[in-house]
C-alpha cells in the first residue's frame, strides 16, 4: 500500500537552484493520496478539543477545509495581505530575501476559542508563527498546528516550541 510521501513530488532546483520544493498537487491529483492526506492529517487531532480550523494561504486551505467540513469544524483562512475584505489585522515575518505579510479578519476567531492550524509544509516555521500571533491577538488559542510535510533541518518546530506540532510525512 502506497504511503503519504510516496504521493509528494520532489522537483529540484525550483523555485531557485539549490532548493528542493517538495509539490504537494500530486497528493491531491490522486484520489487515494488526497483522502490519504486528509484522513492522516485528521487522525493526529482527532481527540483534540477545539472550535476552528484556521488554513494558511493557499496551499493550507486545500488540507484545511476538507478537515474541516470532515470534523463539522468552522474553517477561517488567513491570507497573503490585501485579499481579506473587511477589517484585518496582518503580521509581517521574514523570508530569506525580504518579509511578507499575512491577515485575518478581526471577527473570524472569538476570544476563548481553540485553533488548529493547518498548512501543507512547515519549513522554517515563519509563516506559521505569524499566524499563531494573528490568532493569540484575537485571543484565540492554538491546540495544534498540523502540517501535510516537515522540512526537518529547517528546524520549523524550534520556532514553535510550547505548541503542538503534528506532520505526517518528514524530509531531511
Ligand atoms: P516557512 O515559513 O519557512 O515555514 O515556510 C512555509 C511556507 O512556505 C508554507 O506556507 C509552504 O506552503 C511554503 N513552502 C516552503 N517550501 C515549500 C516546499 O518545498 N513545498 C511547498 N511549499 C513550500
Amino acid at each position: 500500500m502506497r504511503k503519504v510521501e510516496d504521493y509528494i513530488r520532489s522537483i529540484p532546483d525550483f523555485p531557485e537552484p539549490g532548493i528542493i520544493f517538495r509539490d504537494i498537487t500530486t497528493v491531491m491529483q490522486d484520489s487515494d493520496g488526497f483522502k490519504l492526506a486528509i484522513d492522516s492529517m485528521e487522525d493526529t487531532i482527532k481527540d483534540l478539543d477545539f472550535d476552528v480550523i484556521a488554513g494558511l494561504e493557499s496551499r493550507g486551505f486545500m488540507f484545511g477545509t476538507p478537515i474541516a467540513y470532515n470534523m463539522g469544524k468552522p474553517f477561517v483562512p488567513i491570507r497573503k495581505k490585501g485579499k481579506l475584505p473587511c477589517e484585518t489585522i496582518s503580521e509581517e515575518y521574514s523570508l530569506e530575501y525580504g518579509t511578507a505579510e499575512i491577515e485575518i479578519h478581526t471577527d473570524a476567531i472569538k476570544k476563548g476559542q481553540k485553533v488548529v492550524i493547518v498548512d501543507d509544509l512547515i519549513a522554517t516555521g515563519g509563516t506559521v508563527e505569524a499566524a499563531i500571533k494573528l490568532i493569540e491577538r484575537l485571543g484565540g488559542e492554538v491546540v495544534a498546528c498540523v502540517f501535510l510535510t516537515e522540512l526537518v533541518d529547517l528546524k520549523g518546530r524550534d520556532v514553535l516550541e510550547g505548541y503542538r506540532v503534528e506532520s505526517i510525512v518528514k524530509f531531511d
